[in-house]
């Protein structure tokens, strides 16, 4: 009995696999496996509910034509998802379910005639309480669209975030990217659109997550053989927000994860949003089919806010928190601080601080000082081992291996690299230089500054790297 159900199968799985795209095939075929045949009635077991739900949705035009080959016009298809229950909803979500707990798999078997398309025979069962499953967002309600300033430097992401907040999986922004360097706002715009989307729609499965947090999920879900149960986890999310995606670099094990569960979300029109702190095109060790994925959408970059933006972004913050200050004042500070709104903000605290702990009057001598210590301590950080640490990190070396003795070209051009900023930025000497990178002697990094000048005007990727840095190491 069973050998004639797997005959059928896999002549019905020839077919498909004509018909399909490949990667479909491997995802949404291979786990599924033929388990009886009675009659003309052919039961498949499949890993999940949301494995029946996504083949009916989809494949079930093919699945039909195949099995009629097979078995004729009453030919059925029944199926088996094997499933594990007690969902609750208290437990943190990777431990969902205990992987110890196998006398709770119970398989339930949905019948589907094939003729019949009528929609209240397409569900027949509710699995009890899955619909329920209560998700904490993870939502911070500070971090709302509202207190989001516009300017120049945000208006296409901010505005394209309103429109994701206004139709969740409903617009060509999916998925809608954010990127862009430090402190710029990207968490704060992900927090944004969630929170309006929890608003508009209450009943919707919004979840904002780290990429860091998710990766530690999935390894926990490995170690304790619950990866297929953090995989539906997230497939049951409307809403998946997951902030600081470049993360995932160089970790191919989360990237697979997160490559299945984005196709499932994202076929099922589901929302993704994500933030990175590049650009797809410059992701370092980002699977080419996973950045392909992020270009699907909309890729929306913060920049710098312009003097404008950083001044109404002050008096917001000022008029939230109650304070009053000269318009003098506010901008001074926001003439001097252009990095990035973090520190803007970190500026008026200790201002405000200042001022309320040694009850001096907000003045704009006491700006100017604070204003100073602030730009004085971003100035401090340009030493050679933070370039050194910056050049790796954008590399994604270790200082260690950039000092090494090794001709690797990579390695070498990095610490050329180094050398060259070495140079640009400090005022040490090219001894001083080649003795902390490496011990190295005065000659090589002049070589080395030689050799970037050269190659910056000869290599255009190259140039990208000089330009890159640049911009890194002068914020
Ligand atoms: P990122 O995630 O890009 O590093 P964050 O979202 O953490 O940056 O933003 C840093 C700080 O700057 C947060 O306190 C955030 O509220 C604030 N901020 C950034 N952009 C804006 C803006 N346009 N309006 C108001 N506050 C902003
Ligand atoms: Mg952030």
């Amino acid at each position: 009995m069973r050998e004639t159900a797997q005959t059928v199968w896999k002549n019905c799985l020839k077919f498909i696999k004509d018909n399909i795209q490949p990667q479909a095939y491997k995802t949404w075929f291979e786990p599924i496996v033929a388990v009886k045949l009675v009659d003309q009635a052919l039961s498949i077991q499949v890993p999940s509910k949301f494995f029946y739900e996504w083949l009916e949705e989809h494949y079930v035009k093919i699945l039909k034509v195949a099995l009629t080959k097979e078995l004729g016009e009453q030919a059925r298809l029944v199926y088996i998802i094997k499933m594990e229950n007690t969902y609750g909803n208290k437990q943190p979500y990777t431990e969902r379910i205990p992987s110890s707990n196998r006398s709770a798999v119970k398989t339930q078997e949905v019948d589907i005639p094939l003729q019949n398309k009528n929609p209240e025979l397409k569900n027949p069962f509710v699995i009890p309480g899955i619909r329920n499953v209560k998700i904490e967002s993870q939502l911070n309600p500070n971090y709302s669209f509202e207190n989001f300033l516009e300017g120049d430097s945000n208006r296409l992401a901010r505005n394209a975030g309103i429109a994701v907040a206004n139709k969740p999986g409903g617009t060509s922004f999916n998925p809608l990217l954010v990127f862009g360097g430090v402190g710029l706002g990207k968490t704060h715009l992900a927090h944004a659109i969630g929170v309006d989307i929890k608003d508009k729609y209450p009943e919707r499965t919004v979840l904002y997550i780290s990429a860091e947090k998710f990766t530690q999920q999935y390894i926990d879900a490995v170690k304790k053989n619950n990866r297929n149960d953090f995989i539906h986890f997230y497939q049951i999310i409307d809403v998946l927000i997951l902030d600081d995606v470049q993360f995932f670099s160089g970790k191919s094990g989360t990237q697979d994860v997160f490559f299945h569960i984005f196709n499932h979300l994202h076929q099922n029109g589901k929302q993704v949003i994500l933030t990175s702190d590049k650009a797809p095109v410059d992701m370092q060790d980002i699977e080419q089919r996973l950045l392909s994925r992020f270009k699907w959408g909309l890729s929306a970059e913060l920049q710098h806010p312009d003097f404008e933006t950083r001044v109404s972004i002050l008096k917001n913050k000022l008029y939230r928190d109650g304070v009053e200050m000269p318009d003098e004042i506010i901008d001074y500070v926001a003439k001097n601080i252009k990095t990035n709104v973090r520190e803007l903000e970190g500026a008026i605290i200790s201002l405000i601080a200042q001022s309320s702990f040694n009850k001096k009057e907000i003045t704009l001598s006491l700006a100017k000082e604070i204003v100073e210590k602030f730009v004085k301590n971003t100035k401090r950080e340009v030493s050679i081992d933070y370039i050194q640490k910056v050049v790796s990190d954008y590399f994604q070396m270790d200082v260690d291996t950039l000092q090494s003795k090794t001709r690797k070209r990579h390695i070498v051009q990095a610490r050329q690299l180094a050398m060259f900023f070495a140079k640009k930025f400090t005022k040490a000497s090219l001894a001083s230089i080649g003795s902390q990178i490496g011990k190295r002697d005065h000659a090589t990094v002049l070589h080395a500054c030689k050799t970037v000048d050269n190659l910056s005007s000869t290599d255009k990727q190259f140039r990208k790297y000089v330009e890159d840095l640049t911009k890194k190491l002068s914020l």
